[in-house]
């Protein structure tokens, strides 16, 4: 079991952000916010899917306005993604965003960063860090060697943290992204030693989701094993409901994800020359005929009973294929056998059983 580096509790509304919480899987939405009714769906979609958290980018004053209409409207807590503009920051936190995400690359003034305290503290609201390689001026050269981004970044980190805590505001979580995973993983190390606030994860502009799962899964995987990060983000260029499904295989790898409710889970063999029925259409097929269980039931199929039965020991049901049929396991002891034509109906007539 992974042992979670011990944190400080942020609150985003509702939502505990910290090492004595569940990880928080979030994402953003990607059509206009000022489109409220378009927003409010995705926002929606994503909570279904699993995100406890969503954010909005703000990049205007209408957006703002359209923020806190969404505010209303939607089920989970929402994130205002803040650049440039220290008014954004502040119209966003009195729309009731329950965090907003901050960017030192571009919001630099202490006055204005005051401000935005101020009105954080006034609302409850909870503020990223988010420090962002891409968005540091002395940073875009692509000749500057790891240890001194690393080390710039750090210290950009340190100086904008010490404006928050000179004014006693703690209700911090930093995040340091780059497109590089190596050099998100060290940073990330390197902020767990130094701060005590819980940690964002993600990996930035990290492309089409075919591209970018396994560079994100890496460095996720490798921090989060570590005990390291509290909320992720997979950022990936396409519908946010693929980054939330990835960010959910990351958690579910790793035995960190907590859904809200129990779920069924389906495990297939990757199948070999062993395998006499298709078994990716028969995966296939059980998938999209599987009904909405909220119980921890673990359902398998296996290409052979050569290893099929061994390694699928462990479920409450398992389909074991030969040569048109297969067998029928529950709890590791055979129950039926069934010709090939048969196995979906078998397998959900099982389903109903348990
Ligand atoms: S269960 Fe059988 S068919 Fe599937 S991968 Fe293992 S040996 Fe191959």
């Amino acid at each position: 079991m992974i042992k979670r580096r011990k944190t400080i509790t942020v609150n985003a509304g509702p939502v505990k952000i910290g090492s004595s919480s569940p990880i928080v899987v979030q994402s953003m939405t990607k059509v206009p916010t000022v489109d409220i009714a378009r927003c409010v769906r995705q926002v929606n979609k994503l909570a279904r899917a699993g995100c406890r958290l969503v954010r909005i980018a703000v990049p205007t004053c209408a957006d703002t306005a359209a923020f806190a209409k969404i505010v209303q409207k939607v089920s989970v807590p929402l994130i205002a993604d803040v650049h440039f503009s220290p008014s954004r920051a502040i119209e966003a936190i009195e729309a009731g965003a329950a965090k907003i995400r901050l960017n030192p690359g571009n919001i630099k003034d202490p006055k204005s960063i005051h401000r935005i305290i101020d009105a954080a503290k006034i609302h409850k609201t909870a503020i990223r860090i988010g420090v962002n390689e891409a968005s540091i001026r002395n940073l875009k050269s692509r000749d500057i060697p790891a240890q001194k981004r690393t080390a710039f970044v750090l210290k950009e980190m340190k100086k904008y943290v010490a404006l928050f805590e000179r004014r006693s505001f703690t209700q911090l979580v930093l995040s340091a992204k780059s497109s590089d995973c190596l050099r998100t993983i060290e940073i990330n190390r390197r902020i767990a030693k130094l701060f005590g606030y819980p940690i964002h994860l993600g990996l930035t502009h990290a492309g089409l989701p075919e591209d970018a799962q396994i560079p994100s899964a890496v460095t996720l995987g490798t921090l989060l094993a570590e005990g390291i990060g509290d909320t992720i983000r997979v950022s990936a260029a396409a519908n946010p409901l693929v980054e939330t499904q990835i960010a959910k295989q990351v958690l579910i790898a790793l035995g960190l994800y907590e859904p809200a409710e129990p779920r069924l889970e389906m495990i297939v063999c990757p199948t070999c020359a062993r395998a006499q029925i298709d078994i990716t259409r028969l995966a296939r097929r059980v998938k999209k005929n599987l009904p909405d269980i909220n119980k921890p039931l673990r359902i398998a199929v296996m290409g052979c009973i050569v290893n099929g039965p061994g390694e699928a020991a462990d479920a409450d049901l398992a389909l074991c294929a030969a040569k048109n049929k297969a067998y029928v396991y529950r709890k590791g002891r055979r129950i039926a056998i069934v010709p090939e034509t048969k196995i979906v109906p078998e397998l959900l007539k099982q389903l109903k059983n348990l």
